[in-house]
């Protein structure tokens, strides 16, 4: 069996590892010159992107952010999932915000930004504290402005005036006061099954995912079930097949879903090393018509992410339960070159293994990482 991946970054090259033992082959598309690639060697396989859309069983996307015609395109072939309005949700905040609110699902306070007029309301409704996000193809923190006080709002106007807001319009989003950030990664096959994994916990540095910790520390059923029922409403109204990432503010015992992302996700990368099945595999799976397969944890894990650098030790692999993955892509600042899973018998024990793991780390690019292992222990 084959699936056609769109996009051809970490990804994609982690649905195929994880297709391989299935005996599926995944192809990635590399979707700046629409050519299809080995997900892994990035290298062209000389197959024409139309034919490599015949051959599929099944079609999906690496990232949100892919061009509308080339979904649409895709979508003739009635191969693609999730279905193209999934994808525009996650891929366009006005949008996602409609499906939240439509089906009563608690997120920010937001308005709508498409001129700079709008502005003058943001105060009266929101405070003076405001995250902007420009609605369109935004992740890792690129693509917002944080207003801190009201005298800065002057200057941000100036800032929009030079962007076309009504093309790409910006979400003005109350700033919230979160007790932490945790996500659901889940999965819905073409029957309508849904299953989901635990609650990660995630930490964030300048807007960008450092350290995720799942299944998250003091998960009380009632938090996971509700988490469950957010996705599952979710899911079946997008009549949504594949993985699905909800990312969520916890506010004491609410939850507030800050965005979804309609394919495998970062905060997902522990289930490689801590669950029965990995995201990606469900992902496969799930696409494919396959059932799905079980998710319960095997410990406690953490996933670090390595981001912008190089210069660390490879013998980090001689920790027991840690397990590298590597993306091999040329470092840049702020870029994901790779991540470590740490598996642990309990959360103090990954503590200890987060401690043991900085030795091996140039600590300047693992700002998150002391203090969590200090957390845990
Ligand atoms: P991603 O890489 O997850 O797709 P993104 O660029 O789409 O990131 P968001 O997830 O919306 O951006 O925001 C990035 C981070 O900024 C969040 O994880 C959170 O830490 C912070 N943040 C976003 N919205 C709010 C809010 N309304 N109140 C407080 N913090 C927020
Ligand atoms: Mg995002
Ligand atoms: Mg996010």
């Amino acid at each position: 069996m084959r699936v056609l991946v769109y996009g051809s970054g970490q990804l994609a090259q982690m649905m195929y590892l994880a297709a391989a033992p299935l005996g599926v082959i995944v192809s990635a598309v590399d979707v700046s010159n629409e050519t299809v690639v080995h997900p892994v060697s990035k290298e062209p396989t000389g197959v024409s992107l139309q034919n490599a859309i015949e051959d599929a069983n099944a079609i999906t996307v690496e990232f949100e952010h892919v061009p509308e015609h080339l979904l649409l395109d895709a979508d003739k072939s009635g191969k693609l999932f999730p279905n193209v309005a999934s994808i525009l949700a996650g891929a366009d905040r006005v949008r996602e915000k409609a499906l939240l609110s439509k089906h009563e699902i608690p997120n920010c306070p937001y308005l709508i930004i498409t001129d700079v007029t709008d502005l003058d309301n943001v105060i009266a409704s929101l405070g003076e504290r405001v995250i902007f996000k420009a609605s369109r193809d935004g992740y890792d923190g690129y693509g917002q402005w944080r207003m801190q006080s009201a005298d800065q709002l002057e200057k941000l106007k100036s800032e929009f005036a030079k962007l076309d807001l009504v093309k790409v319009p910006l979400i003005a989003e109350r700033m919230m006061q979160f007790d932490r950030e945790i996500s659901l990664v889940g999965a819905r096959d073409s029957e309508g099954n849904v299953s989901c994994f635990s609650l990660a916990e995630n930490l964030h540095f300048e807007g960008q995912l450092h350290v995720s910790v799942a299944p998250i520390t003091d998960l009380s059923d009632s938090l996971q079930s509700q988490a469950n029922e957010i996705f599952e409403k979710l899911a079946t109204a997008m009549d949504y097949v594949g993985v699905l990432a909800v990312e969520l503010f916890q506010c004491g015992e609410e939850l507030l879903v800050n965005e979804i992302a309609p394919r495998v996700h970062n905060s997902g990368h522990w289930t490689q090393q801590g669950c029965d099945t990995s995201q990606f595999e469900q992902h496969i799976r799930a696409v494919l018509g396959l059932p799905l397969g079980a998710v319960d944890v095997r410990g406690v894990s953490a996933m670090v992410n390595i981001i912008g650098c190089t210069a660390f030790s490879r013998d980090l692999i001689g920790i027991a339960g840690a397990h590298l993955h590597w993306y091999g892509k040329e470092v840049r600042t702020k870029r994901k070159m790779g991540h470590i899973n740490v598996v642990a018998d309990s959360h103090s024990h990954l503590g200890n293994k987060l401690a043991q793991l900085l030795a091996f780390l140039p600590v300047e690019h693992f700002p998150e990482l002391e203090a969590e292992a200090n957390r845990l222990k």
